[in-house]
């Protein structure tokens, strides 16, 4: 759908209209959510939408279904209160561990 919204400009305005209406609703991100790491306290502020948000918290969806528009380090800061760096200092990159 966005390969036919880019290859097709003309197009845009009437699928806008119908299809983009609803992907713009899904990704509303209307929400600000502050998160300290537990690791190095570092305050991280996410832009989500508030839904999706109370369904990551209901455990209706998980983290990546309800908000796949977040980066995976934002994902890990809302499963485990863990940011990227940390994330990567207390797991490694996982390189040296291939034995
Ligand atoms: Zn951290």
């Amino acid at each position: 759908m966005i390969a036919l919204l880019l290859s097709c400009p003309s197009l845009s305005i009437n699928i806008a209209g119908n299809v983009g209406v609803s992907e713009n609703m899904q990704y509303n991100r209307n929400h600000y959510v502050d998160i300290v790491c537990d690791h190095c306290g570092k305050l991280y502020v996410m832009h989500v939408n508030k839904d999706d948000l109370n369904d990551f918290f209901r455990n209706e969806k998980m983290c990546i279904e309800a908000m796949p528009y977040l980066e995976p380090g934002e994902r890990e800061l809302l499963l485990s209160k863990t940011c990227g760096d940390c994330f990567d200092k207390l797991f490694g990159t996982g390189e040296d561990n291939e034995t």
